[in-house]
């Protein structure tokens, strides 16, 4: 048998109505706050990863689905949504009239790390990114959407940690310190960081190798080293987040993976998912859609785990299964098809019908009914067929009455009614 490739799953019934939910909570939400839904491939040239991720990361150095398609030319399956959505951004002039945008995107993403609980080959995210706008109130705003969305979705546990990484002004005196200090310690580092050291040394404050986080423990910090104008735009970040009341923790060794990140960088961490302890992340990319060929517009995001805020949601997947309202139990040819035109009649008006196709016995219609925890039950056999009736049965209450057979539609209708408002 042909098992799914490594580190893929499905979701299956049962489990997709939790997605399902938390994807209905998390549009409501960004809609509501005027984002509006972008989709886009999900492969893409392999330069546009390459380019805007960065080749020193560990995204484009290991991670990413790519291959020569026939031609031979490169593509990437993509591993995250902001390249893509920069992209179309420039590709259809979305700044044209005015730049100021706000996007999001729900799907799959591909990254072939090493498969394990919380992390997976294919993953999906949630994505929004707010184009046009350099004040420091859209990144409190992605902050705050972030926490009332744990908070819809039941998540306790979690904590927003936050720092700015500073500008083309003023990082590259603190890149100067940092190299100053791992200078001395280049031997204890891993061969990531000490290969990386020399053009991206920040990425060695966010090495998870026990030995890099030891030797980088007294590291210069950041914060120390921002601009005037960085250190106002933090200030107003964190100003904002204390005003809308959101708990969060400055963390200045908090860098983050991606190459194009400035200013404000942050991220949600829970307690309750072990190593995989990162939710969500994002921060501020102001040069990002000049970089890729657009205008100078500054620009900024997050990304949510799907797979781990699926996993953390306080939700009850049983309260958003969906089960038949009403389930036929037809016994003979004549009763079923009759049975088959009421299942379809209720159905396109919005009561889900289920029944029996086979003709089985009375007693396992009733059973089956019975399993996949149908309100009602509509009997109807020869009997009943006589009598011009059919007996719907309350699987609650267990009362029965007899509707006759030309109201069975609307009498099935008004009594699933009556009962979901209730
Ligand atoms: P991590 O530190 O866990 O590798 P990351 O920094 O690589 O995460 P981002 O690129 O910031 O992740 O993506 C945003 C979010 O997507 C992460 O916070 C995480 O919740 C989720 N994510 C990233 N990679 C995976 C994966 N392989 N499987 C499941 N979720 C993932
Ligand atoms: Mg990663």
């Amino acid at each position: 048998m042909i098992q799914l490739i490594r580190g893929f799953k499905d979701i299956l019934p049962g489990e997709v109505e939790l997605w399902q939910e938390i994807e209905r909570i998390a549009r409501n939400l960004l809609e509501d706050f005027g984002y509006k839904e972008i989709r886009i491939p999900i492969m893409e040239k392999t330069e546009l990863f390459a380019r805007s991720i960065g080749e020193d990361t560990d995204i484009v150095e290991k991670e990413m689905y790519t291959f020569p398609d026939r031609k031979g030319d490169l593509i990437t399956l993509r591993p995250e949504a902001t390249a893509s959505i920069v992209r179309s951004y420039i590709q259809h002039k979305m700044y044209a009239a005015d730049p100021a945008r706000k996007l999001y995107v729900i799907g799959p993403m591909f990254r072939r790390e090493r498969p394990q609980k919380g992390r997976y080959r294919q993953f999906y995210q949630i994505d929004a990114e707010i184009f046009g706008v350099a004040s420091a109130h859209a990144d409190a705003e992605l902050i705050y959407l972030l926490t009332v969305l744990s908070e819809r979705l039941g998540v306790t546990d979690v904590a927003a940690h936050i720092n700015s990484l500073g500008c083309p002004e003023c990082r590259p005196d603190f890149k100067a310190a940092l190299l100053g200090f791992m200078e001395d310690r280049l031997e204890t580092l891993c061969a990531d960081c000490k290969r990386r050291s020399g053009r991206n040394p920040l990425r060695a404050l966010d090495c998870k190798v026990d030995t890099c986080r030891a030797a980088m423990t007294d590291a210069p910090s950041i914060l120390d080293h921002l601009c005037p104008d960085c250190r106002d735009h933090f200030d107003t970040v964190q100003r904002a987040l204390t005003e809308l009341g959101v708990d969060f923790v400055v963390d200045s060794r908090l860098v983050r993976g991606l190459d194009y990140y400035s200013r404000t960088t942050f991220e949600v961490l829970t307690g309750s998912l072990g190593a995989q302890s990162a939710v969500a992340g994002g921060g501020r990319y102001d040069a990002l859609v000049e970089m890729l060929g657009g205008p100078s517009i500054p620009a900024t995001g997050f990304a949510i785990g799907f797979d781990r805020l699926a996993e953390i949601a306080g939700l009850k997947p049983e309260e958003f299964r969906k089960t038949p309202d009403v389930y036929i139990a037809a016994l003979g040819p004549e009763c079923q098809a009759r049975a088959f035109q009421w299942s379809c009649a209720l159905g396109v008006q919005g009561i889900t019908a289920d029944m029996d196709m086979e003709d089985r016995s009375l007693k396992s219609q009733m059973k089956r009914a019975d399993r996949m925890g149908a309100d009602y039950v509509l009997i109807f056999g020869e009997n009943e067929l006589k009598d011009g009736v059919a007996v719907l049965r309350n699987m609650d209450t267990r009362e029965q009455k007899s509707i006759p057979l030309d109201k069975v539609v609307q009498e099935i209708k008004t009594a699933v009614q009556s009962t979901q408002s209730c």
